[in-house]
């Protein structure tokens, strides 16, 4: 699985150096071009930032966390690279790889799902939009999940709620903490229907028996957790950390507007607001994430077995 940086590094090697106005001129054609973001997909040497506009030369961003160091705004990371950020190196064993979705319905919208599903693959590298298994952080053991948003917006879809539900019955069987990293723009995974609907259950029914067996569980929300990712495993956490300026809420505020036909409140859905009203428990820094995971797993000492 290559990482954005790797991406970036060869598309780099690749292509002359592009001056900032005219990567920011293309970048912006580009916008106006595809009727949705590409994400996942870098090229170029330089990149404009999403919430600033500042020009931004890729490689300091690889090696700053990808935050922009002019504004903090906390780009795309993916699923190997937020793998390599968190725990200890060569350390992840990742299970259930193989698991690769259906198509129950059949469905098409502009294209049918499974061309969608190929095409999905081949851009990101991932079987569907999620990565679990086990590894080490600062040689504390854990079980890992985190949903990728370049695969159909991290939506959740059956192998998605299935890889969790797996994970978070291996954490309780082996009394492990568990932490999700969860990056979902699109809810439940409308292309498997009520299929997609069910996993939101399924998930929470697993996180509820390990709670009841004392487990503990980090959920982390990065830039975007929406719709039925936010609306069920990405909320339960014992402990919510959010990334700063994340876009964290269950439908998007047209949708809200339209409905309540009120005004909404500055800075609606975002870390920042969340956390002022109780249901974001801390705000960390990417760079802090690491020795803030390793506290909290240590405050809360999670009983091992004891071996036999
Ligand atoms: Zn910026």
């Amino acid at each position: 699985m290559s990482t954005s940086s790797d991406a970036a590094q060869t598309s780099a090697a690749a292509s002359p150096v592009i001056p900032p106005d005219q990567a920011a001129a293309r970048s912006a054609a580009e916008e106006n071009q595809s009727p949705r973001k590409k994400r996942g997909v870098p090229e170029g040497l330089w990149l404009r930032c999403d919430a600033c506009s500042a020009t931004i030369f890729r490689k300091h961003l690889d090696k700053n966390y990808r935050i922009c160091p002019e504004c903090d705004y906390h780009f795309y990371v993916s699923a190997s690279g937020r793998i390599g950020q968190l725990l200890d190196e060569g350390s992840f064993e990742e299970w259930y790889a193989d698991m690769s979705p259906l198509d129950p319905l059949g469905f098409a919208d502009k294209r049918s799902y499974r061309d969608r599903v190929v095409e999905e693959q081949k851009k990101t590298g991932l079987k569907d939009a999620c990565v679990v298994g086990r590894g080490y952080l600062r040689g504390r053991p854990l079980v890992l999940g985190l949903t990728d948003t370049a695969f159909i917006m991290g939506s959740m879809g059956s192998v998605v709620g299935e890889k969790l539900t797996r994970a978070t019955e291996e954490a309780t069987k082996a009394r492990l903490p568990l932490v999700i990293v969860s990056g979902s723009g699109g809810g439940a995974r409308m292309h498997e229907g009520i299929f997609s609907l069910m996993q939101m259950a399924k998930v929470s029914a697993a996180l509820g028996r390990y709670h009841e067996a004392g487990g503990l569980f980090i959920s982390i929300l990065t830039n975007p957790t929406m719709g039925g990712v936010a609306a069920s495993f990405a909320s339960l956490g014992d402990i919510i950390i959010a990334e700063p300026k994340a876009l964290i809420g269950f439908a998007g505020p047209r949708v809200i507007m339209a409905t309540t036909r009120q005004k909404l409140p500055e800075g609606l859905q975002s870390s920042e607001f969340l956390l002022k009203h109780g249901f974001v428990d801390r705000i960390v820094s990417r760079p802090d994430l690491r020795s803030e995971l390793a506290r909290i797993i240590d405050y809360c000492q999670i009983r091992r077995p004891a071996s036999t």
